[in-house]
Protein backbone atom coordinates (compact mmCIF):
# COMPACT_ATOMS: atom_id res chain seq x y z
CA UNK A 1 0.00 0.00 0.00
CA UNK A 2 0.94 3.27 -0.40
CA UNK A 3 0.06 6.50 1.22
CA UNK A 4 0.61 9.79 -0.29
CA UNK A 5 0.95 12.86 2.22
CA UNK A 6 1.60 16.17 2.35
CA UNK A 7 -0.36 17.53 -0.77
CA UNK A 8 -3.63 19.04 -1.59
CA UNK A 9 -6.46 16.85 -3.11
CA UNK A 10 -8.62 17.76 -5.86
CA UNK A 11 -11.70 16.28 -4.36
CA UNK A 12 -16.04 16.87 -5.16
CA UNK A 13 -14.82 20.12 -7.68
CA UNK A 14 -12.52 21.69 -5.12
CA UNK A 15 -9.65 21.87 -2.45
CA UNK A 16 -9.76 21.72 0.83
CA UNK A 17 -7.52 21.09 4.01
CA UNK A 18 -8.94 18.19 5.46
CA UNK A 19 -7.97 15.76 2.92
CA UNK A 20 -4.45 15.63 2.76
CA UNK A 21 -3.20 12.30 2.40
CA UNK A 22 -4.22 9.27 0.03
CA UNK A 23 -4.38 5.97 0.36
CA UNK A 24 -3.80 3.91 -2.34
CA UNK A 25 -3.56 -0.31 -2.66
CA UNK A 26 -2.03 -1.83 -5.71
CA UNK A 27 -4.24 0.18 -8.56
CA UNK A 28 -7.09 1.31 -6.27
CA UNK A 29 -8.09 4.51 -4.27
CA UNK A 30 -8.76 2.63 -0.94
CA UNK A 31 -9.28 5.62 1.35
CA UNK A 32 -8.98 9.37 1.99
CA UNK A 33 -7.57 9.51 5.79
CA UNK A 34 -8.53 13.06 7.32
CA UNK A 35 -6.40 11.47 10.17
CA UNK A 36 -2.82 10.27 10.67
CA UNK A 37 -3.14 6.59 9.87
CA UNK A 38 -2.28 3.30 12.36
CA UNK A 39 0.50 2.29 10.95
CA UNK A 40 0.39 -0.67 8.32
CA UNK A 41 3.45 -2.93 7.85
CA UNK A 42 4.28 -2.68 4.41
CA UNK A 43 2.97 1.23 3.96
CA UNK A 44 5.18 2.93 1.24
CA UNK A 45 4.90 6.84 2.17
CA UNK A 46 5.27 9.19 -0.35
CA UNK A 47 5.57 13.28 0.67
CA UNK A 48 4.16 15.19 -2.22
CA UNK A 49 6.04 18.59 -0.77
CA UNK A 50 2.53 20.52 -1.04
CA UNK A 51 1.83 19.19 -4.53
CA UNK A 52 -1.21 20.09 -5.93
CA UNK A 53 -3.14 16.09 -7.02
CA UNK A 54 -5.95 16.10 -9.45
CA UNK A 55 -7.47 12.92 -10.62
CA UNK A 56 -5.53 12.15 -13.89
CA UNK A 57 -5.98 14.21 -16.72
CA UNK A 58 -7.28 12.42 -19.95
CA UNK A 59 -7.48 14.41 -23.69
CA UNK A 60 -9.98 13.52 -25.45
CA UNK A 61 -8.98 13.85 -29.07
CA UNK A 62 -4.82 13.46 -29.97
CA UNK A 63 -3.15 12.31 -33.47
CA UNK A 64 -0.60 10.84 -31.13
CA UNK A 65 1.24 9.01 -34.37
CA UNK A 66 1.73 11.94 -36.53
CA UNK A 67 2.75 14.17 -32.97
CA UNK A 68 5.18 11.76 -31.82
CA UNK A 69 6.75 11.07 -34.86
CA UNK A 70 7.05 14.75 -35.41
CA UNK A 71 8.29 14.97 -31.04
CA UNK A 72 11.37 13.19 -32.52
CA UNK A 73 12.05 14.83 -36.04
CA UNK A 74 13.76 18.14 -36.82
CA UNK A 75 12.17 21.26 -35.88
CA UNK A 76 13.08 24.13 -38.27
CA UNK A 77 11.16 26.56 -36.79
CA UNK A 78 14.21 28.86 -35.47
CA UNK A 79 16.29 28.61 -38.33
CA UNK A 80 17.71 31.60 -40.32
CA UNK A 81 19.67 30.25 -43.46
CA UNK A 82 19.78 27.00 -45.71
CA UNK A 83 22.80 26.32 -43.99
CA UNK A 84 21.17 25.87 -40.53
CA UNK A 85 18.82 23.96 -41.96
CA UNK A 86 21.08 21.29 -44.19
CA UNK A 87 23.65 20.98 -40.95
CA UNK A 88 20.51 19.98 -38.39
CA UNK A 89 19.51 17.11 -41.05
CA UNK A 90 22.68 16.33 -41.86
CA UNK A 91 23.07 15.58 -37.97
CA UNK A 92 19.96 13.95 -38.26
CA UNK A 93 20.59 11.96 -41.02
CA UNK A 94 24.34 10.60 -39.07
CA UNK A 95 22.16 9.38 -36.37
CA UNK A 96 20.29 6.78 -39.12
CA UNK A 97 16.58 5.72 -39.08
CA UNK A 98 14.92 4.75 -41.78
CA UNK A 99 12.54 8.05 -42.16
CA UNK A 100 13.45 11.79 -40.93
CA UNK A 101 10.62 13.78 -40.72
CA UNK A 102 11.94 17.66 -40.58
CA UNK A 103 9.01 20.13 -39.71
CA UNK A 104 8.20 23.77 -39.09
CA UNK A 105 9.78 25.34 -42.19
CA UNK A 106 9.52 28.65 -43.02
CA UNK A 107 10.79 29.98 -45.91
CA UNK A 108 9.46 33.75 -44.68
CA UNK A 109 12.23 33.53 -41.89
CA UNK A 110 15.28 32.56 -43.41
CA UNK A 111 17.93 34.84 -45.63
CA UNK A 112 17.68 33.29 -48.96
CA UNK A 113 13.74 32.85 -48.95
CA UNK A 114 13.14 29.46 -50.69
CA UNK A 115 12.73 25.79 -49.66
CA UNK A 116 16.27 23.51 -50.23
CA UNK A 117 16.26 21.90 -53.54
CA UNK A 118 16.24 18.03 -53.65
CA UNK A 119 20.01 18.33 -54.72
CA UNK A 120 20.92 19.79 -51.60
CA UNK A 121 18.86 17.74 -49.34
CA UNK A 122 20.73 14.87 -50.82
CA UNK A 123 23.50 15.82 -50.15
CA UNK A 124 23.08 15.73 -46.34
CA UNK A 125 20.83 12.55 -46.56
CA UNK A 126 21.38 10.16 -49.35
CA UNK A 127 20.48 7.09 -47.16
CA UNK A 128 17.36 7.85 -45.26
CA UNK A 129 14.08 9.15 -46.53
CA UNK A 130 13.34 12.36 -45.88
CA UNK A 131 10.20 14.41 -45.83
CA UNK A 132 10.67 17.98 -44.86
CA UNK A 133 7.22 19.86 -44.57
CA UNK A 134 5.90 23.44 -44.49
CA UNK A 135 5.17 25.33 -41.06
CA UNK A 136 1.60 25.23 -41.81
CA UNK A 137 1.58 21.33 -43.60
CA UNK A 138 0.56 22.66 -46.78
CA UNK A 139 3.43 22.20 -48.66
CA UNK A 140 6.16 20.04 -48.36
CA UNK A 141 9.30 18.25 -50.29
CA UNK A 142 11.28 15.41 -50.56
CA UNK A 143 14.85 13.71 -51.18
CA UNK A 144 15.22 11.26 -53.85
CA UNK A 145 15.17 8.48 -51.10
CA UNK A 146 11.76 9.16 -50.63
CA UNK A 147 10.46 10.70 -53.74
CA UNK A 148 11.76 7.40 -55.26
CA UNK A 149 8.98 5.20 -52.89
CA UNK A 150 6.03 7.51 -53.55
CA UNK A 151 4.16 6.61 -56.74
CA UNK A 152 1.74 8.36 -57.83
CA UNK A 153 2.55 12.14 -57.78
CA UNK A 154 1.11 14.15 -60.37
CA UNK A 155 3.38 17.38 -60.36
CA UNK A 156 7.43 17.23 -61.69
CA UNK A 157 7.88 20.50 -59.07
CA UNK A 158 10.23 19.87 -56.32
CA UNK A 159 8.35 21.17 -53.89
CA UNK A 160 5.15 19.34 -53.44
CA UNK A 161 1.20 21.15 -52.70
CA UNK A 162 -2.04 20.44 -52.79
CA UNK A 163 -3.21 16.36 -53.96
CA UNK A 164 0.43 15.81 -53.77
CA UNK A 165 1.16 17.53 -50.89
CA UNK A 166 -1.31 14.97 -48.85
CA UNK A 167 -0.31 12.07 -50.74
CA UNK A 168 3.51 12.69 -50.00
CA UNK A 169 2.84 13.03 -45.78
CA UNK A 170 0.30 10.03 -46.16
CA UNK A 171 2.40 7.75 -48.33
CA UNK A 172 5.55 8.34 -45.96
CA UNK A 173 3.49 7.84 -42.65
CA UNK A 174 1.83 4.88 -43.92
CA UNK A 175 5.07 3.17 -45.08
CA UNK A 176 6.67 3.19 -41.83
CA UNK A 177 8.17 -0.03 -39.79
CA UNK A 178 6.31 -1.27 -36.77
CA UNK A 179 9.23 -0.20 -34.82
CA UNK A 180 9.07 3.37 -36.14
CA UNK A 181 5.00 3.04 -35.67
CA UNK A 182 5.64 1.91 -31.63
CA UNK A 183 8.67 4.87 -31.33
CA UNK A 184 6.29 7.27 -32.39
CA UNK A 185 3.76 6.16 -30.16
CA UNK A 186 6.23 6.20 -27.33
CA UNK A 187 7.32 9.85 -27.98
CA UNK A 188 3.51 10.70 -27.85
CA UNK A 189 3.39 8.93 -24.46
CA UNK A 190 6.06 10.78 -22.95
CA UNK A 191 5.07 14.00 -24.36
CA UNK A 192 1.33 12.95 -22.84
CA UNK A 193 2.58 12.73 -19.47
CA UNK A 194 5.26 15.82 -19.22
CA UNK A 195 1.54 17.74 -20.67
CA UNK A 196 0.13 16.41 -17.32
CA UNK A 197 -1.93 13.82 -18.63
CA UNK A 198 -2.51 10.15 -17.52
CA UNK A 199 -4.85 9.20 -20.61
CA UNK A 200 -5.50 10.36 -24.26
CA UNK A 201 -8.14 9.32 -27.01
CA UNK A 202 -5.38 8.71 -30.48
CA UNK A 203 -6.62 8.81 -33.93
CA UNK A 204 -5.51 5.76 -35.84
CA UNK A 205 -5.50 5.86 -39.41
CA UNK A 206 -5.67 8.77 -42.19
CA UNK A 207 -9.13 8.22 -42.94
CA UNK A 208 -8.66 7.78 -46.65
CA UNK A 209 -6.98 4.27 -45.99
CA UNK A 210 -8.74 1.64 -44.01
CA UNK A 211 -7.72 1.52 -40.22
CA UNK A 212 -3.37 0.50 -40.68
CA UNK A 213 -1.66 0.07 -37.59
CA UNK A 214 -4.67 -0.03 -35.08
CA UNK A 215 -3.77 -3.41 -34.41
CA UNK A 216 -0.58 -2.82 -33.97
CA UNK A 217 -1.28 0.04 -31.18
CA UNK A 218 -4.16 -2.14 -29.85
CA UNK A 219 -1.96 -5.26 -29.55
CA UNK A 220 0.76 -3.14 -27.53
CA UNK A 221 -1.37 -1.00 -25.60
CA UNK A 222 -0.08 -2.51 -21.90
CA UNK A 223 3.70 -1.19 -23.19
CA UNK A 224 2.93 2.16 -22.77
CA UNK A 225 3.37 4.67 -19.49
CA UNK A 226 0.35 6.35 -20.42
CA UNK A 227 -3.34 5.25 -21.52
CA UNK A 228 -4.37 5.12 -25.07
CA UNK A 229 -7.77 4.69 -25.76
CA UNK A 230 -7.43 4.26 -29.93
CA UNK A 231 -10.07 5.28 -32.36
CA UNK A 232 -9.91 3.27 -35.69
CA UNK A 233 -10.14 6.81 -38.03
CA UNK A 234 -11.99 5.47 -40.93
CA UNK A 235 -15.77 4.73 -42.49
CA UNK A 236 -14.74 1.55 -42.61
CA UNK A 237 -17.53 -0.22 -40.00
CA UNK A 238 -16.83 -3.73 -40.73
CA UNK A 239 -13.24 -3.43 -40.71
CA UNK A 240 -14.00 -1.58 -37.35
CA UNK A 241 -15.82 -3.88 -35.75
CA UNK A 242 -13.29 -7.05 -36.96
CA UNK A 243 -10.41 -4.87 -34.82
CA UNK A 244 -13.02 -5.63 -32.17
CA UNK A 245 -13.14 -1.38 -31.47
CA UNK A 246 -16.38 -0.10 -29.87
CA UNK A 247 -16.11 3.11 -31.72
CA UNK A 248 -15.73 4.59 -35.50
CA UNK A 249 -13.86 7.60 -36.47
CA UNK A 250 -12.28 10.61 -35.27
CA UNK A 251 -11.03 13.07 -37.86
CA UNK A 252 -13.19 11.93 -40.60
CA UNK A 253 -14.00 14.83 -42.41
CA UNK A 254 -17.45 16.69 -42.54
CA UNK A 255 -15.63 19.69 -43.93
CA UNK A 256 -12.46 21.16 -44.16
CA UNK A 257 -10.71 24.27 -41.75
CA UNK A 258 -11.39 27.80 -41.48
CA UNK A 259 -7.73 28.68 -41.97
CA UNK A 260 -8.29 27.23 -45.64
CA UNK A 261 -11.65 28.17 -46.15
CA UNK A 262 -12.96 25.06 -46.12
CA UNK A 263 -14.84 24.39 -43.02
CA UNK A 264 -18.54 24.48 -44.30
CA UNK A 265 -20.45 27.33 -43.38
CA UNK A 266 -23.89 28.36 -44.32
CA UNK A 267 -22.97 31.96 -45.13
CA UNK A 268 -20.09 32.77 -47.31
CA UNK A 269 -16.17 33.37 -45.78
CA UNK A 270 -16.03 37.25 -44.93
CA UNK A 271 -12.71 37.45 -46.47
CA UNK A 272 -13.64 34.78 -49.45
CA UNK A 273 -16.29 34.50 -52.13
CA UNK A 274 -17.21 30.97 -50.56
CA UNK A 275 -19.10 28.97 -48.22
CA UNK A 276 -16.64 26.05 -47.82
CA UNK A 277 -17.42 22.63 -48.61
CA UNK A 278 -19.50 19.87 -47.12
CA UNK A 279 -17.24 16.96 -48.31
CA UNK A 280 -20.07 14.30 -48.04
CA UNK A 281 -24.08 14.71 -48.92
CA UNK A 282 -26.57 14.62 -45.71
CA UNK A 283 -28.00 11.04 -47.10
CA UNK A 284 -24.08 9.71 -46.91
CA UNK A 285 -24.24 10.99 -43.53
CA UNK A 286 -27.40 9.77 -42.20
CA UNK A 287 -26.82 6.21 -43.72
CA UNK A 288 -23.52 6.02 -41.91
CA UNK A 289 -24.86 6.99 -38.73
CA UNK A 290 -27.53 4.60 -39.26
CA UNK A 291 -25.28 1.34 -39.46
CA UNK A 292 -22.67 2.69 -37.25
CA UNK A 293 -25.15 3.18 -34.77
CA UNK A 294 -26.96 -0.41 -35.30
CA UNK A 295 -23.76 -2.24 -34.67
CA UNK A 296 -23.41 -0.65 -31.64
CA UNK A 297 -20.21 1.92 -32.19
CA UNK A 298 -19.72 4.77 -30.76
CA UNK A 299 -19.69 7.58 -34.34
CA UNK A 300 -16.90 10.39 -34.25
CA UNK A 301 -16.93 13.07 -37.18
CA UNK A 302 -14.77 16.46 -37.36
CA UNK A 303 -17.22 19.21 -37.82
CA UNK A 304 -15.96 22.80 -37.46
CA UNK A 305 -18.44 25.22 -39.84
CA UNK A 306 -22.04 25.45 -38.88
CA UNK A 307 -23.59 24.05 -42.15
CA UNK A 308 -21.14 20.90 -41.53
CA UNK A 309 -22.36 20.46 -37.56
CA UNK A 310 -25.92 20.98 -38.10
CA UNK A 311 -25.11 17.87 -41.61
CA UNK A 312 -23.16 15.57 -38.62
CA UNK A 313 -26.41 16.19 -35.95
CA UNK A 314 -29.54 16.15 -38.00
CA UNK A 315 -28.09 12.24 -38.97
CA UNK A 316 -27.53 11.43 -35.01
CA UNK A 317 -30.93 13.23 -34.52
CA UNK A 318 -32.54 10.91 -36.95
CA UNK A 319 -31.02 7.87 -34.14
CA UNK A 320 -33.37 7.47 -30.60
CA UNK A 321 -31.95 10.88 -28.67
CA UNK A 322 -31.39 8.10 -25.56
CA UNK A 323 -29.31 6.01 -27.39
CA UNK A 324 -27.49 8.71 -29.20
CA UNK A 325 -26.32 10.12 -25.40
CA UNK A 326 -25.83 6.45 -24.01
CA UNK A 327 -23.65 5.78 -26.50
CA UNK A 328 -21.69 9.02 -26.72
CA UNK A 329 -22.10 10.02 -30.22
CA UNK A 330 -19.30 12.65 -31.06
CA UNK A 331 -19.31 16.20 -32.65
CA UNK A 332 -15.57 16.49 -32.74
CA UNK A 333 -14.35 20.80 -32.58
CA UNK A 334 -17.68 21.75 -33.02
CA UNK A 335 -16.55 25.29 -33.20
CA UNK A 336 -19.66 27.60 -34.95
CA UNK A 337 -22.89 27.25 -33.34
CA UNK A 338 -24.98 29.88 -33.42
CA UNK A 339 -27.83 29.68 -30.78
CA UNK A 340 -30.57 27.80 -32.97
CA UNK A 341 -27.25 24.93 -33.39
CA UNK A 342 -26.47 24.37 -29.80
CA UNK A 343 -29.97 23.82 -28.82
CA UNK A 344 -30.26 21.56 -31.59
CA UNK A 345 -27.22 19.96 -30.62
CA UNK A 346 -28.93 19.82 -26.43
CA UNK A 347 -32.15 18.03 -28.72
CA UNK A 348 -30.09 14.90 -30.34
CA UNK A 349 -27.90 14.09 -27.30
CA UNK A 350 -24.54 14.65 -29.72
CA UNK A 351 -21.40 14.86 -27.29
CA UNK A 352 -19.09 18.00 -28.30
CA UNK A 353 -15.70 17.31 -28.30
CA UNK A 354 -13.87 20.79 -28.32
CA UNK A 355 -10.39 22.20 -27.98
CA UNK A 356 -10.31 25.05 -25.53
CA UNK A 357 -6.74 25.87 -27.30
CA UNK A 358 -8.14 27.15 -30.65
CA UNK A 359 -9.89 30.15 -29.00
CA UNK A 360 -6.96 30.90 -27.35
CA UNK A 361 -4.31 30.68 -30.68
CA UNK A 362 -7.13 32.01 -32.84
CA UNK A 363 -10.10 33.73 -31.11
CA UNK A 364 -11.07 36.85 -30.02
CA UNK A 365 -11.97 40.25 -32.08
CA UNK A 366 -8.47 40.64 -33.56
CA UNK A 367 -8.07 37.41 -33.79
CA UNK A 368 -7.38 35.37 -37.45
CA UNK A 369 -11.20 33.97 -36.77
CA UNK A 370 -12.53 37.17 -36.93
CA UNK A 371 -10.38 37.92 -39.90
CA UNK A 372 -12.19 35.23 -41.75
CA UNK A 373 -15.41 34.88 -40.62
CA UNK A 374 -16.01 38.76 -39.19
CA UNK A 375 -16.25 39.43 -35.84
CA UNK A 376 -20.10 38.96 -35.50
CA UNK A 377 -19.86 34.77 -36.32
CA UNK A 378 -16.19 34.30 -34.91
CA UNK A 379 -18.11 35.08 -31.22
CA UNK A 380 -19.81 32.66 -32.04
CA UNK A 381 -16.89 30.01 -32.19
CA UNK A 382 -16.24 27.42 -29.31
CA UNK A 383 -19.42 28.38 -27.12
CA UNK A 384 -18.21 26.55 -24.04
CA UNK A 385 -20.20 28.23 -21.15
CA UNK A 386 -23.31 27.90 -23.64
CA UNK A 387 -23.21 24.11 -24.20
CA UNK A 388 -22.71 23.79 -20.18
CA UNK A 389 -26.09 26.39 -19.75
CA UNK A 390 -27.94 24.25 -22.59
CA UNK A 391 -26.67 21.14 -20.06
CA UNK A 392 -24.74 19.39 -22.71
CA UNK A 393 -21.58 17.80 -21.52
CA UNK A 394 -18.34 18.72 -23.12
CA UNK A 395 -15.24 16.78 -23.72
CA UNK A 396 -12.00 18.75 -23.76
CA UNK A 397 -8.71 18.23 -25.79
CA UNK A 398 -5.92 19.45 -27.91
CA UNK A 399 -6.09 18.00 -31.09
CA UNK A 400 -2.30 17.56 -30.70
CA UNK A 401 -0.38 18.01 -32.94
CA UNK A 402 -2.37 21.12 -33.81
CA UNK A 403 -1.93 22.45 -29.89
CA UNK A 404 0.08 21.23 -27.36
CA UNK A 405 -0.73 18.85 -24.88
CA UNK A 406 0.13 20.85 -22.07
CA UNK A 407 -2.79 20.23 -19.51
CA UNK A 408 -2.16 24.35 -17.96
CA UNK A 409 -2.49 25.54 -21.33
CA UNK A 410 -6.43 23.92 -22.30
CA UNK A 411 -7.40 24.78 -18.47
CA UNK A 412 -6.84 28.39 -18.89
CA UNK A 413 -7.46 28.79 -22.09
CA UNK A 414 -11.18 27.10 -21.45
CA UNK A 415 -11.14 29.67 -18.02
CA UNK A 416 -9.47 33.03 -20.39
CA UNK A 417 -12.12 32.34 -23.47
CA UNK A 418 -11.53 35.91 -25.51
CA UNK A 419 -15.46 36.03 -25.26
CA UNK A 420 -16.40 36.34 -21.77
CA UNK A 421 -20.32 34.94 -21.75
CA UNK A 422 -18.25 31.97 -22.86
CA UNK A 423 -15.60 31.52 -20.44
CA UNK A 424 -15.89 28.32 -17.80
CA UNK A 425 -15.48 28.29 -13.93
CA UNK A 426 -12.65 26.28 -12.86
CA UNK A 427 -14.32 23.50 -11.45
CA UNK A 428 -16.01 23.36 -15.07
CA UNK A 429 -12.97 23.10 -17.17
CA UNK A 430 -11.47 20.43 -14.85
CA UNK A 431 -14.39 18.41 -15.07
CA UNK A 432 -13.85 18.82 -19.07
CA UNK A 433 -10.82 17.15 -18.83
CA UNK A 434 -11.40 14.62 -15.81
CA UNK A 435 -15.17 13.31 -15.18
CA UNK A 436 -16.30 14.24 -18.85
CA UNK A 437 -13.57 12.92 -20.55
CA UNK A 438 -14.06 9.30 -18.77
CA UNK A 439 -17.35 9.23 -19.20
CA UNK A 440 -17.19 10.07 -23.00
CA UNK A 441 -15.22 6.18 -23.14
CA UNK A 442 -17.92 4.93 -20.53
CA UNK A 443 -15.07 4.89 -17.81
CA UNK A 444 -16.81 7.27 -15.73
CA UNK A 445 -17.53 4.51 -13.13
CA UNK A 446 -13.60 4.19 -12.15
CA UNK A 447 -11.67 7.08 -13.86
CA UNK A 448 -12.12 10.95 -13.60
CA UNK A 449 -12.39 11.34 -10.28
CA UNK A 450 -10.48 11.07 -6.77
CA UNK A 451 -12.78 8.86 -4.48
CA UNK A 452 -12.56 5.63 -2.97
CA UNK A 453 -12.87 2.68 -5.37
CA UNK A 454 -11.35 4.52 -8.50
CA UNK A 455 -8.52 3.44 -10.59
CA UNK A 456 -5.51 5.61 -9.03
CA UNK A 457 -4.37 7.71 -11.96
CA UNK A 458 -3.09 10.97 -10.61
CA UNK A 459 -1.91 13.80 -11.96
CA UNK A 460 0.35 15.58 -9.52
CA UNK A 461 0.98 19.54 -10.24
CA UNK A 462 2.89 22.41 -8.98
CA UNK A 463 -0.26 24.81 -10.00
CA UNK A 464 -3.42 25.33 -8.25
CA UNK A 465 -5.70 25.35 -11.42
CA UNK A 466 -8.76 26.71 -8.91
CA UNK A 467 -6.49 30.52 -8.56
CA UNK A 468 -5.54 32.43 -11.36
CA UNK A 469 -2.22 30.53 -12.57
CA UNK A 470 0.04 31.21 -15.26
CA UNK A 471 0.06 28.47 -17.41
CA UNK A 472 3.62 28.87 -19.12
CA UNK A 473 4.83 28.28 -15.62
CA UNK A 474 2.75 25.16 -15.01
CA UNK A 475 4.80 22.23 -14.40
CA UNK A 476 4.03 18.80 -13.83
CA UNK A 477 5.63 16.81 -11.01
CA UNK A 478 4.50 12.93 -11.19
CA UNK A 479 1.83 11.15 -13.11
CA UNK A 480 0.73 7.59 -11.37
CA UNK A 481 -1.45 5.47 -13.23
CA UNK A 482 -2.76 2.54 -12.05
CA UNK A 483 -1.28 3.04 -8.52
CA UNK A 484 2.39 3.31 -10.19
CA UNK A 485 4.77 6.67 -10.72
CA UNK A 486 5.41 6.75 -14.56
CA UNK A 487 6.47 9.64 -14.86
CA UNK A 488 8.79 11.98 -12.55
CA UNK A 489 9.73 15.83 -13.53
CA UNK A 490 13.76 16.29 -14.10
ZN1 LIG B 1 -10.33 17.38 -37.00
ZN1 LIG C 1 -8.28 15.92 -34.99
Amino acid sequence: MKLLHNAHFYIDGGFNNIFTSLLIDGDRIVNIPSNPLPGFPDLERIDLKGAYVYPGFIDAHTHSFSGGLYQDGVDLSACSSLDEILNLLSEAAKQGGEIIFAWRFDEGKIREKRFPNVKELDAVCPDSKLLLRRIDGHSCILNSKARQSVTGLNSPEEVLTGADNDHAVNWLQDSCSEETILKAYHAAARAALRGGFTRIHTMVGDAEHSNQHYKLLRDHLNDFPVAFEPYPQSFDIRGALELGATRIGGCILADGSIGSHTAGLSKKYADAATSGNLYHSDLFWREFAAEAHSHGLQICVHCIGDAAIRQINSAYAHLDKDEVRARRHQLIHCEMTPDPLVAEIAASGAVPVMQPAFDLLWGGDDGFYAQRLGVERARQMNRFASFYKAEVRICGSSDWYVTPLNIGMSLHAAMNHHNQDERLRFYEAIEMYTDNNAWLAQEQSVLGKIAPGFVADLSVMDTDFTAPFDYQASKTLLIFRNGNIVYAAG
